[in-house]
């Protein structure tokens, strides 16, 4: 049982995803990521596999520098691989040019970012909107109520996203990501500007557009509040896999992540300090 959905009052009764039979959403083979050259050459993803079921939510964890941006820009479209594949539902996007990119990211992911990332200018439901409206498509203003209603904003379509607190800008934000029904969600530290309770009914909108929608929700984060709600914690260190925890508890996955933080700082330490700890 997850720790912080016992706040949420009854966690076991939610549907689980069977990943067997729902298909893969996101699959790294082998991505790798290096920055630099020679001796400054730094592996920001040294071969990593990843198979993230559709209909899931993997939370991704991992001491400062373990790689989880660049895992989740090399996943999303938005980074280049140095070598090995990325595929989005299936579609192998490795060797896509930029305008394809631009096209698999507007129709095919949604994104989710700490600061929201809504345009000012624009009403709610514009704003909402705006994926279709990129994408020329005809603005389906019900579609755009009924997100509305997913994410518990049905009356605030015509306000202007500074009318709104944090977390309802941040609702706005995950109703711009399920307007197009994407492959996947990425969220990237998605409750890192809200307080706690903001924060977990933001987390609770991420869980039922999985358990309800059928949605995949791929979210980088160093709270392991917000990582107990995800099905499955999927560490990294060094731009390595280290491991992974289904259905851990928040208590479980902070363990987890002292003992990477720990092994990273010993890593870290000057040569001569770590040869004679040694
Ligand atoms: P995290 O998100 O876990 O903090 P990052 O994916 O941002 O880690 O970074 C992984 C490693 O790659 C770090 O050592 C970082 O300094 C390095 N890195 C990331 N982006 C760049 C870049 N544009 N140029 C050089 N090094 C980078």
């Amino acid at each position: 049982m997850r720790a912080s959905t016992s706040k949420r009052g009854t966690p076991d009764a939610r549907p689980r995803a069977t990943a067997g039979t729902a298909g893969i959403a996101v699959e790294l083979r082998g991505v790798r990521r290096q920055y630099g050259r020679g001796g400054n050459t730094v592996h920001a993803l040294a071969g990593v596999d990843a198979a993230l079921p559709r209909g899931t939510f993997t939370a991704i964890m991992g001491p400062s520098g373990s790689g989880k941006s660049t895992f989740l820009q090399s996943a999303a479209g938005l980074d280049r691989a140095t070598a090995g594949s990325v595929l989005l539902g299936g579609t192998d996007i490795t060797g896509m040019n930029e305008d394809e990119l631009t096209e698999l990211r507007r129709d095919r992911i949604g994104f989710v970012f700490q600061s929201f990332n809504l345009l000012p200018s624009l009403t709610v439901e514009q704003n909402v909107l705006l994926p279709t409206r990129l994408a020329g498509q005809r603005q389906d203003r019900r579609r755009a109520a009924a997100v509305l209603a997913q994410v518990g904003l049905a009356d605030k379509g015509r306000r202007r996203p500074s009318e709104l607190s944090g977390g309802q800008q941040q609702r706005v934000a995950i109703a711009r990501a399920l307007v197009t029904v994407p492959d996947v969600i990425f969220a990237d530290e998605p409750t890192g500007a809200l307080d706690t309770r903001t924060a977990a009914d933001v987390l609770g909108l991420l869980r039922n557009a999985v358990d309800a929608l059928g949605a995949t929700v791929v979210m980088v984060t160093h709270d392991p509040a917000a990582a107990a709600w995800a099905d499955r914690v999927l560490f990294l260190a060094d731009g390595s896999f280290a491991g992974d925890l289904s259905g851990g508890t928040a208590e479980q996955i902070a363990t987890r992540m002292t003992a990477l933080t720990a092994v990273a700082a010993g890593a870290a330490r000057p040569r001569a300090t770590a040869g004679v700890a040694a």
